[in-house]
């Protein structure tokens, strides 16, 4: 069986991307193929050679672009940013639906500015692992297909291997392509964009406000998630936002070991604008952007920004009413009571107090290694006896929190760990990895090293993108 590609973005009017094939490199070695995701994707895995996963060769059909968007970085609003390394080969469909098939590495573009269009392994390894391990606990997220080496060196703080990734995306519609449009004033290509982003994720949403309220939900729900298994993504800007409601641009993430909520580890998020627990806050934040994007497909400006603020007021309740449902679940609730919140935050507050791990804490809670994360037993104590004076309320409270509480989790000095090994030539560790993160509930007794929090000197306290 051969793919079927069917690329409605390439359909759009030519100044939505530039059309550019991917820059070929040396020499394509393996490095991980998703056979599952091939499979289901209607692909034959040894169809996507390397040659096929680094754009030295093109699937009939693909039609490769990069596509345009702009965005605020921090805060800050760059008119033009667009695909600098990254080539969308085409659509794929099937009963999954429709499919971006894209490469990230592939080299320059008209989007590029100084960069060099590549990508080194360990971006790579970490996007792999970290997407497939989001899909994995069930959080809407890009796939990682699989990847591949280049056989060419790219710089960065060193030398290092360079690879390209193939990505799997509902599409790569960013709050910034609404952006790119609104700012050139082009009310016809937004028209055209809105059109597209609701017949590929909101099929029935009628108009720009209810398409805002449509993304919110989901980004509302998509945080939640987040949260909920201490993932930080790290670089929240309008263009690292995507509308269908994934998660999109594995960089400088990571999930945290011991909580606090003001948690941030990408090296370029100085002032803690994504730390931890101002995700909801940055979330809203995009939405406004949204909002603001879509006015000038709405006629009486007063009114329009009146009624996306009015969408915009409900986010803290939608995201506060997710965010209980996750947590209830992960201390084994489902009932609603009047005291859960208290109970919940009292659990919070007291890990970071003790610096607890937030995975082994959570999945601790079921096997009883949660108490020993506690600084001083009153404070395990004092929560312990009001919880299961609660659970004494819930009918299957154990089965809960097995589906809510994640035991591996991606775990920053294992990563880092794999990507070293694979730097030397080892894609050993990686490997290894890469099939645990697929099993966050129930890992294979030989995994279980993999959950354990790492020892204080093999904490990494940064990330870089
Ligand atoms: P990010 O911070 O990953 O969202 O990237 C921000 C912008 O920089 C996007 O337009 C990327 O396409 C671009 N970019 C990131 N890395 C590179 C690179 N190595 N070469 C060219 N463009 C890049
Ligand atoms: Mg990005
Ligand atoms: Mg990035």
């Amino acid at each position: 069986m051969s793919t079927v590609f069917d690329n409605s973005y390439a359909r759009l009017p030519k100044r939505f991307y530039s059309r550019l094939n991917p820059m070929p490199v040396k020499a394509p070695a393996p490095l991980v193929m998703n056979e599952e995701l091939a499979h289901e994707l209607g692909f034959d895995p040894t169809e996507l050679t390397p040659d096929v996963l680094t754009g030295n060769n093109l699937l009939p059909g693909t039609e490769p672009l990069s596509q345009a968007y702009a965005g605020h970085q921090f805060g800050g609003w760059v008119p033009q940013l667009g695909d600098g390394r990254a080539s969308l080969l085409g659509e794929v469909t099937g009963d999954f639906g429709r499919r971006d098939i894209q490469l990230k590495g592939s080299g320059i573009t008209p989007y590029s500015r100084n960069g060099d269009g590549r990508a080194w392994l360990g971006p790579v390894m970490r996007e792999y692992l970290v997407s497939e391990a989001m899909h994995a606990m069930g959080i809407p997220t890009t796939r990682a297909l699989g990847a591949a080496l280049t056989g060419e060196i790219v710089q960065r703080e060193r030398a290092y291997p360079g690879a390209v990734l193939m990505r799997v995306a509902a599409s790569h519609i960013r709050v910034g392509t609404f952006q790119f449009f609104a700012a050139r004033q082009d009310k016809e290509a937004l028209e055209l964009l809105l059109e597209h982003a609701i017949s590929r994720h909101y099929p029935g949403t009628e108009g720009p406000v209810a398409f805002l309220s449509a993304v919110m939900e989901r980004q509302a729900e998509l945080v939640a998630a987040w949260m909920s298994v201490g993932f930080i993504h790290g670089v929240m800007n309008t263009d690292n936002m995507a509308v269908s409601g994934e998660t999109i641009d594995y960089g400088p993430c990571a999930f945290m070991d011991a909580y606090h909520p003001r948690t941030v580890f990408s090296s370029i998020d100085q002032m803690g604008r994504y730390a931890y627990a101002a995700q909801p806050d940055m979330a809203l934040w995009n939405l406004a952007q949204l909002g603001t994007a879509l006015l000038p497909l709405m006629t009486d400006q007063d009114a329009a920004i009146e009624e996306m603020n009015e969408v915009l007021t409900s986010f803290p309740e939608l995201f506060q009413t997710a965010w209980i449902r996750r947590f209830r679940a992960k201390i084994g609730l489902i009932r609603e009571e009047e005291g859960d919140m208290d109970l919940i935050t009292g659990l919070l507050s007291r890990m970071a107090t003790s610096q607890s791990d937030f995975t082994w804490t959570f999945s601790g809670l079921l096997s009883g290694a949660a108490k020993a994360e506690f600084n001083e037993d009153e404070a395990w104590d004092s929560w312990a006896t009001d919880w299961r004076a609660r659970l004494a309320r819930e009918d299957n409270p154990k089965a809960v929190m097995a589906a809510a509480n994640p035991v591996v989790i991606p775990r920053n000095h294992q990563i880092e760990a794999a990507i070293q090994a694979g730097v030397d030539g080892d894609l050993g560790p990686f490997q290894r990895l890469a099939s645990a993160f697929i099993r966050p509930y129930a890992p294979k007794e030989a995994d279980m090293d993999l959950t354990l929090p790492p020892k204080p000197e093999e904490r990494v306290m940064r990330t870089f993108c």
